[in-house]
């Protein structure tokens, strides 16, 4: 058997975290097994699915790096597909049309204890004579069709991650499979879909557990054996509420913009959930489609930590090479106005690989760079605490001009003669290096949390630094 599983993203809204999450699992299971992953796009809810989040989703999962491997399906495309299947249900007695309008049945949900509970169908239309019938269609009377179920016994589903799970079925009224506008529910289309597609393995989020019985009627109905289902738990925010916008960003769009890398993000996602032993924490993308199994799905609901995540990110940036480091750059030099549109030219280039280079070690995410560099690309702007606290004191300007004189006289402008240089200085003023250094960074980077001082003050250049110098002792005399 091959294995064949799909994402089916509704395209409301951006790919969330738990989104993202599904089609990770997905994806792992299809590529651990050699199987197929098939991404579904269930666009039915006209109303609410947007273009925009088709494309969204799209990105997003090609920033992952989660390929798929058919021509990507639309829902709304196959909509003669899904009216044929109900109609052939109507046609074998297993569906029959409802003629009942929204108000109606408002009026009589509640009267009686009623399949489904007090929101349930009362099955009115299931036994209409033909006269009764033709009276509904010559009022204009547009029939939604709903499936035949049966109130005795259960349905159970055997879930690969939840175990044994059963439903009372008459907990289950006669559910709706097409809309009066033509349009199929949720659950019909995916499981025609699924029938269809071929698909072995349904994976997915908890949410959809209630939906499962009912899906599993309808396969029956199509004559079809269901698949089998794996349904994952919640995630839950760091103060176990599920997660929502509430923590913050959970749009893999906004981690991307954030500058976490899609590596890093994958490991994190991969872990909400899954495990392979209860220390390793450190995953590459082929290591998990190495290691993945469902087995190892765990049932308790995952909780999002956003400490790991950094930490995660952290330790991914500091494995990129300097260039790469730089590609990844680009776009947050460039959206923070640091870095014009345009291909950077060769020198520019050297230049951004010096200053990543010192800055790989500090950053946790990407976004981090504009803060930390923007002195390199523009005039200098000195905050204002630091000019309180490190520029406007005792003795600082003349420090500043010391040390001036002191670098004007390194030939060769390297981190090592200008670290020289400096703690000469200091010992000739008796001062703490640290003392000597300060005000220099302020002077040059404007604030008082820089890269290292003297690769600064090296890729600065020593003209600049020394302006910049310069400039910070006049300021405070
Ligand atoms: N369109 C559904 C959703 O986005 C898919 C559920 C399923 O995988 O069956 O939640
Ligand atoms: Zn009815």
């Amino acid at each position: 058997m091959t294995i064949r599983v799909r994402f089916a993203p509704s395209p409301t809204g951006y790919l969330h975290v738990g989104g993202a999450r599904t089609a990770l699992y997905n994806w792992l299971f299809a590529r651990h097994s050699g199987g197929k992953f098939i991404l579904r796009i269930e666009d039915t809810d006209r109303a609410r699915s947007t273009e925009d989040a088709i494309r969204g989703i799209i990105q997003s999962m090609s920033w992952l790096g989660l390929d798929w491997d058919e021509n990507l399906s639309r829902q709304t495309e196959r909509l003669d597909v899904y009216a044929a299947k109900a109609a052939q249900l109507v046609e074998e007695g297993k569906a029959y049309y409802c003629y009942c309008t929204p108000e109606e049945l408002k009026e009589r949900r509640g009267a009686s204890r009623l399949p489904g509970g007090a929101h349930g169908y009362d099955r009115r239309c299931r036994h209409l004579s033909v006269e009764e019938e033709a009276a509904h269609r010559a009022d204009d009377r547009w029939p939604a069709i709903r499936l035949n179920s049966s109130d005795e016994g259960s349905t159970i589903i055997e879930d690969l991650v939840r175990g044994r799970v059963e439903f009372d079925n008459a907990e289950l009224d006669d559910l709706i499979i097409m809309r009066p506008d033509g349009v199929p529910t949720y659950n019909f289309a995916s499981v025609v879909d699924d029938i269809e597609m071929e698909i072995t393995h349904v994976i997915r989020g908890e949410d959809h557990l209630p939906n499962t019985p009912r899906q599993s009627q309808i396969y029956t109905a199509l004559g079809a054996a269901p698949p089998t289902f794996a349904h994952l738990s919640m995630i839950l925010g760091p103060d176990k509420a599920p997660l929502s916008k509430r923590h913050g960003a959970t749009s893999i769009e906004a981690f991307r913009d954030e500058g976490y890398l899609p590596e890093a993000l994958i490991n994190f996602l991969a872990l909400l959930g899954w495990s392979w032993d209860d220390r390793t924490t450190l995953f590459s993308i082929e290591e998990l489609i190495e290691k993945f199994t469902l087995d190892d799905v765990g049932k308790s609901p995952a909780v999002f930590d956003t400490q790991k995540l950094e930490w995660l990110n952290g330790h991914y940036i500091r494995e990129l090479s300097t260039v790469e480091l730089v590609k990844r750059l680009l776009y947050f030099w460039r959206g923070a106005g640091l870095l014009p549109e345009a291909e950077v030219d060769t020198e520019t280039h050297a230049r951004l690989v010096e200053i990543a280079s010192i800055c790989q070690e500090r950053l946790v995410k990407l976004s981090d760079i504009v803060e930390l560099t923007d002195f390199f690309f523009q005039p200098v702007r000195i905050d204002q605490e630091a000019a309180e606290k490190v520029l406007r004191k005792d003795g600082v300007a003349e420090m500043l001009n010391a040390a001036r004189a002191k670098l004007e006289t390194v030939e060769v402008w390297s981190r090592e003669r200008i670290e020289q240089g400096l703690r000469d200085l200091a010992e000739e003023l008796d001062e703490k290096p640290r003392k000597v250094f300060q005000p220099i960074r302020v002077a040059v980077s404007g604030r008082k949390v820089s890269p290292p001082l003297f690769e600064s003050l090296e890729i600065l250049g020593k003209e600049e630094s020394l302006d910049r110098m310069a400039a910070a002792a006049e300021m405070i005399t």
